[in-house]
């Protein structure tokens, strides 16, 4: 049996995906490339905010529509949006053949099984490749679910309480990654740094990174959403320090007006963030720094917005990403009163994108002529795409640099800075 996942929302989704994948494969059943290829289709999708939902109810319709065409196909569909409307899905959608949520291991092994009787018998190795990420990209979840309570998330309610994963369990889980090619190890968690927290073991993250640093063939090594209530400076400056931890400082602040973190419940100070903030550019000379900023929390001002503006002025972030508002149903911030307009929540996205971009276009500018090592993620005649250690893979700045038929996706190569734009760089190589 030949069967295709697709996967939406965060990498953290990738991972579960990436498992699934492997479960399958295992059990028999053939991978291939694209939907109309294949016998059976799952769809992992997102329900954190209004857009993700509709993206997520776009994917199954569309497979809908092809299964109209081809009746035999089956369409399996599990993940967030599952775990917050599973009734209403089966009401509504029952043209969907299975409909489980990840955590609902019963069902998946339930589906594997039988499909797996069909297709024939359970091969017992790993995959030895991955199949939704490329190789040289190792994603690395070390824990499940999430207990902040930020006022306006849903992940709570959709994934529970924080769990961090057994050390032994995330090493077996890098070997994998490591023995299908990855040079680079994305760490992430909803709460990253909260890894060693309901033990009351700080340390319990910093001997998980170190390990995992451990891997000869490990270049980079990456940590994502740091939440800053856990980052005392001891305890960044010792995670930054270890080997192979690239200086990425993936933090998200969310807002920096003082009442309004308050109201998400995110537990910092706008003194706070701009004390971590001078602290990583006073400790790490090459940091990059990436956060999220959320526009038109309910009853934002103004003013509040505007000291977002003026922040992003006086404290460059180099990385930003910025999301409207989004009113979710059951969290305590849908409560709050007044709500922003959504044509004036998108004025302010746009306004303050527009005064990202060009403070982003300088900082790219002033790295023409210099030279860094980029690591290759795409190798085609169109030419070579790679990152910086400040990029994140499908996040963050491309760099492009000409076709070179001795360089493959994986390779780390030195190139020097040749042009820039907002987001993207041109470089040439050197050797
Ligand atoms: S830290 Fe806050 S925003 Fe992030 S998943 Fe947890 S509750 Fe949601």
């Amino acid at each position: 049996m030949k069967f295709h996942l697709i996967s939406l929302g965060c990498p953290k989704n990738t991972v579960d995906s990436e498992d699934v994948v492997a479960t399958l494969t295992r059990q028999g059943l053939t991978w291939v490339g694209t939907p109309e290829q294949a016998d059976l289709v799952l769809l992992n999708t997102c329900g954190f905010i209004r857009d993700a939902k509709e993206e997520s109810l776009r994917h199954v319709f569309q497979l809908l529509e092809l299964k109209k065409a081809r009746p035999r196909l089956r369409v399996a569909v599990f993940g967030c949006l599952v775990q917050r409307y599973q009734e209403e899905l089966r009401r509504e959608i029952p043209e969907i053949d299975h409909l489980f949520t990840f955590f609902d291991k019963t069902s998946l092994s339930a589906l594997v099984k039988g499909l797996a009787r069909r297709a024939g018998g359970v091969r017992p190795e790993t995959p030895a490749r991955r199949f939704l990420t490329p190789n040289h990209v190792g994603f690395l979840k070390i824990a499940e679910g999430c207990s902040n309570r930020c006022s306006y998330c849903t992940i709570p309610d959709i994934r529970g309480p924080f769990r961090p994963r057994p050390l032994d369990e995330v090493l077996r889980d890098a070997e994998v990654l490591v023995r299908t090619g990855a040079r680079e190890l994305s760490i992430m968690a909803q709460d990253t740094a909260g890894y060693g927290v309901p033990t009351r073991n700080k340390e319990l993250l910093l001997e998980l990174v170190r390990k995992v640093g451990e891997f000869p063939t490990v270049h980079w090594i990456r940590l994502h959403y740091l939440h800053p209530r856990h980052l005392d400076f001891p305890f960044l400056d010792a995670l930054f320090s270890l080997p192979k931890v690239v200086p990425y400082f993936d933090i998200p602040f969310q807002h920096v007006s003082d009442r309004l973190l308050a109201l998400m419940n995110r537990a910092v100070t706008k003194r706070q963030i701009i004390d971590l903030l001078r602290h990583i550019r006073g400790t790490f000379k090459r940091s990059v720094v990436r956060t999220t900023f959320i526009v038109g929390f309910p009853g934002e001002s103004e003013e509040e917005f505007e000291e977002l503006i003026d922040f992003i002025e006086d404290h460059p972030i180099d990385r930003l990403g910025a999301f409207p508002y989004s009113h979710e149903e059951g969290t305590p911030a849908a409560r709050l009163r007044p709500r922003i307009r959504a044509a004036e929540k998108s004025r302010r996205l746009d306004q303050l994108m527009t005064a990202q971009q060009l403070l982003s276009f300088d900082r790219n500018n002033k790295k023409i002529g210099k030279i860094d090592e980029i690591l290759i993620d795409k190798a085609d005649a169109s030419g070579l795409v790679g990152r910086t250690y400040g990029d994140a893979f499908e996040v963050d700045n491309a760099v492009h640099v000409p076709y070179d038929a001795t360089v493959q996706p994986g390779d780390f190569i030195k190139v020097r800075f040749t042009g820039a734009d907002a987001y993207d760089l041109e470089a040439e190589r050197v050797l």
